[in-house]
């Protein structure tokens, strides 16, 4: 409940902000639209628990939000350490923000709620999400400790707001499954990226040439990393828990691999693919764990978003 106060608030301090008023108002439907989801998520909330996806037992080797016992060195803290230092380079590597304030803040309604409506609230991380700028490579990643991005290559593949609440609650799923911060434990690297931005950090904002240098070699680190198939399967599942929950229509996700897979096979592959491989399967994947949650088809309660993200996002799009 809190968490939807504070996000009808900061959705009404946008809609403040904005002189355009229609626009404004399909910002207080968004709002309002998380008061008929509260009844809907109970329900799903009891569903995901019965099949096992959310368990929390709060202790600091055990994930609160999957569950699962881990191999990290890093503290949350530490994470979100390293994605705070390496959120401006690794945005200035993919051609800056998207200059656009309206549709950054769209993108970040769509984050909110993934974040405030669902198991995610229970995770210790501060959630950024960042539309970037590229319009030429389909791409969204996330750096340890909760800095989310996007292209724009990526979202104007999208037809709807379910599907950009998957992209986004994917990339949650990293962040949450701590995906990062276990690779960087197998290569011995996440000690190393903390004391090289601790030191940055140290010398002021993006001050001097070291840091600058320290930050650019923690980035490409965090960019090289590959998750393997259990990692994109546990992102994946957890998208597809969050988005439900949020209300959204889970048949968004597979639509997402749907387009990427298209957009693979139309040409030039998406970048996405280099870290996230095989769409195909994982769509059937996906199918299988919707049709598990949902027996008797897809509640009509959830919904594709597709009129908003078609009033809202399409227009400020390239
Ligand atoms: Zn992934």
């Amino acid at each position: 409940m809190a968490g939807g106060a504070v996000e009808n608030k900061l959705l009404a301090s946008w809609a403040v902000a904005t002189t355009d008023s229609r626009l404004a108002q399909d910002i207080f439907d968004f709002g309002r639209r998380s008061v008929r989801k509260l009844l809907l998520r109970l329900l799903i909330g009891g569903i995901f628990a019965i099949f096992g996806l959310l368990n929390y037992y709060g202790s600091t080797d055990i994930n609160p939000v999957t569950g699962e016992k881990q191999r990290v060195q890093l503290s949350p803290q530490q994470e979100q350490v390293l994605g705070v230092q390496a959120r401006g380079e690794m945005a200035q590597q993919h051609g800056g923000l998207y200059p656009d304030e309206q549709l950054q803040a769209y993108v970040d309604a769509v984050g909110a709620d993934l974040i405030s409506e669902t198991g995610a609230r229970q995770s210790p991380y501060n959630f950024e999400f960042h539309l970037l700028r590229d319009a030429q490579t389909i791409n969204a990643f996330a750096l340890p400790g909760g800095q989310v991005f996007l292209t724009a290559g990526l979202m104007r593949q999208l037809d709807d707001e379910a599907q950009l609440a998957a992209v986004l609650g994917h990339e949650i799923g990293h962040v949450i499954g701590r995906h990062g911060a276990e690779h960087m434990a197998k290569q011995q690297l996440g000690v190393s990226l903390v004391n090289a931005v601790g030191v940055a950090a140290s010398d002021g904002e993006y001050g001097s040439g070291r840091s600058a240098a320290a930050i650019a070699q923690a980035v490409n680190q965090l960019v090289s990393l590959k998750y393997g198939r259990e990692d994109e399967l546990e992102s994946d599942r957890l998208g597809l828990q969050f988005m439900v929950e949020a209300g959204y229509d889970p048949r968004g996700i597979v639509e997402l691999m749907e387009i990427l897979e298209s957009a693979n096979s139309g040409g030039a592959p998406p970048e996405f693919f280099s870290s996230h491989p095989n769409p195909g399967n994982r769509a059937q994947e996906l199918v299988g764990m919707i049709n598990q949650v949902f027996p008797d088809g897809i509640p009509p309660q959830l919904e594709d978003g597709r009129d908003r993200f078609n009033k809202i996002a399409r227009p400020r799009l390239p």
